[in-house]
């Protein structure tokens, strides 16, 4: 048995020594920039014909590589090549199965630098940021190679005389695991070596706008020793790929990681039986958030303060776990939003590769006009205090914005925005900030900040989302720690870093012999 789980530690780039290695990994990955990746499907390395390309969001002019829109053929044969993986991998013992989570957990602690350094470039993460997503994936595969050796284990069940009984956790057959672009390392880790572990196949199709760092896992999946056909990667649309590979009859289920609408349509196409198919696709999907942090009166004002702008503006608030909402008590209110405001404008706003930014830019061009967009709306809706317009650059840089005075039935107080724009609203009492915090379709993550012990209790009873914090931001869940999933449009609730999670992608089998 492995030691005891323990959260992977972030670096300290304060370091002059841990700062000049990003520095050097940045310059290392620069020169592999521009390349053309295959598809990997099996053991052969496939182009298709045509190509995309994802860029540096922080430089618009640089390409950060070319890859290719996979054929709909293409897509159905990396479902059949994982079906017949599948037929041998559910053989392979759970310890071997686990070691190459461990060994790939290895590589990504001797590569460290290298992986920050491809997610500082393609998805615009500073440094900071950038660390704490491989950290996560870090945890992720140790934690659920853990899990598996667990679950692995005789399981308890009540004895009946005159019988031998077990119960069998056994693998569920080929998985389409479908993550997002905003933790294009951790949640992809999470979800592809999940299923795996347990003894699924996986077509992994990765967001068009990270597929580099996605291919530099598959490079350490294979050099941890997984064997070809495990995890077929294949880029391209998500609307028409992603749907050809979901909607596949030999799709046993569907791990999914984005946005609610396209959640949605998933959990739809998958509900649907295809001719051939033998079984109902399970489908976990976690979605978006409009995620609340309530500033009650007797708050530690500094403590708030700190939190509301980490979590609203770490990784440009593009984050499930973002702070979308602020919740004030009246008492409060006026200097909260001062002080709010003079802090979030002394934010740097800058290209991720230097150090000194705060905030880098946002994913792309439309996700930089759909946040203007519901700034201008915004400002209809309430008061500006803080940003409002695009910041100086070559890339998709926004201002971290406030918008403050707004009515809870606002758009922007309701609609998952995703990018850096925080709405505040004002309470009466902590009860009517709980109501209002409660009023929303999403049930993803939330902080209260006070003080007196009885409204804590009646906070944590009464704020109906999956991952609920208590003097402290609503960002950051680690591993183990706070196993994370929403409620309501959140999602499934599924849980990842938690011990549920890996009998998402199992069934239990019961055995019972006569004696
Ligand atoms: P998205 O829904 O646009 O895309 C997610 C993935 O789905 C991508 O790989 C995309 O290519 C693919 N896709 C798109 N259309 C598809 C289709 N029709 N069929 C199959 N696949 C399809 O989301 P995004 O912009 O990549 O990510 C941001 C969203 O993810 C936000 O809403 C955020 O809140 C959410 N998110 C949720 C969690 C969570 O744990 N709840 C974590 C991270 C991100």
């Amino acid at each position: 048995m492995p030691a005891e789980f323990k959260n992977e530690l972030v670096l300290d780039f304060s370091q002059e020594q841990t700062r000049q290695k990003q520095e050097e990994a940045l310059a290392l990955v620069q020169t592999q920039l521009d390349r053309e990746y295959d598809l990997i499907i099996g053991a052969d390395r496939l182009k298709s014909g045509k190509t995309f390309k994802s860029i540096n969001p922080s430089k618009k002019s640089v390409t950060i590589g070319h890859f290719q829109s996979a054929s709909l053929e293409q897509a159905v044969r990396a479902v059949e090549v994982a079906a017949r993986a599948f037929e041998k991998w559910k053989r392979v013992p759970v310890q071997q199965r686990a070691a190459v989570l461990f060994r790939a957990a290895e590589i990504l602690r001797a590569k460290r630098f290298e992986n920050n350094a491809w997610m500082i470039l393609e998805a615009g993460k500073t440094w900071v940021e950038a660390d704490a997503d491989t950290a996560e994936a870090i945890d992720f595969c140790e934690f659920y190679g853990r899990e598996a050796l667990r679950y692995a284990e005789p399981q308890p069940l009540t004895r009946l005389k005159g019988e031998d009984n077990e119960l069998r956790y056994i693998p569920l057959g080929v998985g389409a695991v479908i993550p997002p672009w905003n933790f294009p390392c951790a949640i992809l880790v999470g979800m592809t070596t999940a299923a795996l572990v347990c003894g699924n196949t996986v077509v992994l199709k990765p967001s068009s706008d990270t597929p580099a760092i996605a291919a530099f896992f598959m490079d350490i999946l294979h050099e941890a020793g997984m064997p070809p056909g495990v995890v077929n990667f294949v880029t391209g649309s998500g609307a028409t790929i992603g749907n050809a590979i979901v909607e596949h009859s030999g799709i046993r289920f569907v791990s999914f990681t984005g946005s609610k609408e396209v959640g949605l349509h998933i959990v739809e196409e998958a509900a649907r039986p295809r001719p051939g198919q033998i079984w109902i696709k399970r489908v976990v999907a976690e979605m978006g958030g409009k995620d609340f942090i309530i500033v009650n009166e007797d708050a530690d004002f500094d403590a708030a303060l700190a939190g509301a702008v980490a979590s609203a503006f770490g990784f440009q608030g593009q984050k499930c776990s973002a702070c979308s909402r602020l919740i004030v008590h009246e008492k409060i209110y006026p200097a909260f939003v001062e002080k709010l405001a003079e802090k979030v404008k002394d934010l740097k706003v800058g290209p991720a590769m230097d150090p000194s930014s705060y905030m880098g830019p946002v994913i792309n061009e439309n996700a930089r006009k759909s946040i203007l967009q519901y700034i201008e709306t915004g400002r209809k809706e309430g008061r500006l205090v803080a940003g409002g317009e695009p910041a100086e650059g070559d890339g998709f840089y926004i201002k971290p914005t406030v918008i403050v005075d707004l009515d809870p039935s606002a758009r922007i107080a309701r609609e998952e925005i995703f990018g850096p724009v925080l709405a505040v609203l004002k309470a009466k009492d902590l009860d009517d900030a709980i109501r209002i915090a409660n009023d929303s379709e999403y049930g993803l993550t939330g902080s209260v900040y006070c003080k007196d012990r009885d409204l804590i209790r009646r906070a944590k009873e009464e704020c109906h989302v999956g991952n609920l914090y208590i003097n402290r931001k609503c960002t950051g869940a680690l591993v183990g720690v706070h196993p994370f999933g929403g409620f309501n449009m959140s999602g499934t609730d599924s849980k990842a870093g938690g011990r549920d999670y890996l009998l998402l992608f199992t069934q239990a089998k019961a055995i019972s012999e006569k004696l």
